[in-house]
């Protein structure tokens, strides 16, 4: 199999490193990709948000499955003229990939499938975000409508700047404030038959102790010892499923990775965010565990047999990732610096390093490009031992003003 990943980062090289593993896959090609994933794959170098050169790239390298990683490209259409080129493609079309495209339409579709999320107002005007603000009371839980690269979200206690944000935004989703632990949950699906994947755990904000800003995710891992039992089977049942058939229902069939980004309130289990792709950085976590080829997956839910494979299998093993980012990230991230210790802190195949702002640099060496840089991924018994073992990846690694969380997985490995 000739398979082809559109995208850039971690989550891509972690899609990479595994596709590269399965020995059906004859040929790996990336676009663009990085300077870690060009160890695994071909790159090439076209623009991902063009459906036109994208298809004529999977024409020209015959490629039997396209894989679209991150959210831009689907929601901008990529899928479409792949697929009216005949070639499999895993993720959905435009219209399906409105679940993450835009907020209010993954609330009129949960409201109609009847799953359970945030009471919610989509506001336009001031006033109207006034009188949602006020209708709800701290915390305030403000939402751009659109894509925003993980940073539309503000929740904050000072009214002032929960407007002020809205008013920013133009149109925005303000909902009630949900407590309780939070989870991330995929499920690969064609359309019709759904497969959960395992829970995993993010970190979105900067700074140890869920301080500072929210970022696109500052470390992840997998499982979650504390996490009720039935979950899964739960969320498959009041979540997932209710969501592909309202969009099969609808005419937009959904196919691809179906995110699911959920609070364990004190009131039950409820969405917070769909997102229309693999998460970054719970992919990487997620696939570390994951024992069955990829690609006859991603095969099967391109098209649409997915209801034929057998049960996925699983490691008993726990994973950890944990993020480096430059510095001034998220704000300003500062690009362009040599790292070092990359093969050292794989040196004895205890860690693995998958790369996401990273570009060969003129001399062979590896540079910084992005804001977050690496994801330092590691297995072991169980989280402790990952944990460890991740960390070791991250002490020998280093670049000027490498920033990372030092608690990521602390908690939930004790
Ligand atoms: P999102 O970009 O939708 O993932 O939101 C970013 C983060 O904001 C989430 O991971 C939550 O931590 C937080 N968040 C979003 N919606 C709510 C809500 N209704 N109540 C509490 N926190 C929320």
């Amino acid at each position: 199999m000739k398979v082809l990943v559109i995208g850039t980062g971690a989550r891509e090289h972690a899609l990479c490193r595994s596709l590269s593993q399965d020995p059906a896959v004859s040929e790996l090609h990336c676009a663009p990709g990085n300077a870690g994933i060009a160890r695994v794959a071909t790159l090439h170098p076209v623009d991902q948000l063009d459906g036109a050169a994208v298809t004529a790239l999977a024409q020209e390298l015959g490629a039997d499955l396209v894989v679209v990683g991150p959210e831009a490209p689907l929601v901008a259409g990529v899928a479409e003229p792949l697929r009216a080129a005949g070639i499999p493609v895993f993720g959905p079309g435009r219209e399906a990939a409105q679940l993450e495209g835009s907020k209010a339409f993954a609330k009129d579709v949960m409201a109609a499938a009847g799953v359970p999320t945030a009471r919610s107002y989509v506001c336009t005007t001031e006033q109207e975000a006034a009188e949602a603000l006020d209708a709800f009371g701290a915390p305030y839980v403000v939402k751009d409508d659109g894509l925003a690269a993980g940073k539309g979200v503000v929740v904050t206690e000072d009214r002032a700047a929960a407007l002020e944000h809205a008013v920013a935004c133009g149109r925005v989703v303000i909902e009630e404030y949900l407590d309780g632990p939070e989870v991330s949950l995929f499920a690969i699906t064609d359309g019709t038959t759904v497969l959960p994947l395992v829970p995993a755990q993010d970190f979105k904000r900067a700074l140890d102790g869920d301080l500072g800003p929210n970022t696109g995710g500052m470390g992840a891992y997998s499982p979650l010892p504390w996490a009720p039992e039935g979950l899964v089977a739960e969320v498959l049942e009041s979540v997932l499923q209710p969501t592909v058939d309202e969009l099969r229902h609808r005419g937009t069939p959904f196919s691809g990775l179906l995110y699911a980004g959920l609070a364990l309130t004190s009131r039950g289990t409820r969405v917070i965010e769909f997102n229309a792709r693999f998460g970054d950085p719970e992919t990487q976590v997620v696939l570390a565990r994951l024992r069955t080829p990829l690609a006859g997956v991603l095969l099967a839910a391109a098209n649409g047999t997915l209801g034929e494979l057998e049960p996925l299998r699983w490691s008993e093993e726990a994973a950890v990732t944990v993020v480096m980012a430059s510095e001034g990230y998220p704000a300003s991230p500062r690009t362009g610096d040599p790292i070092e210790g990359l093969d050292a802190a794989e040196a004895d195949g205890t860690a693995f390093v998958l790369h996401a702002g990273t570009a060969p640099g003129p001399d062979g060496e590896v540079l910084t490009a992005g804001g977050r840089v690496l994801s330092v991924t590691a297995v072991g018994a169980d989280l402790a031992e990952a944990r460890a073992k991740a960390y070791a990846g991250v002490a020998a690694i280093s670049f000027k003003g490498a920033q990372h969380r030092t608690d990521i997985a602390a908690r939930a490995a004790q």
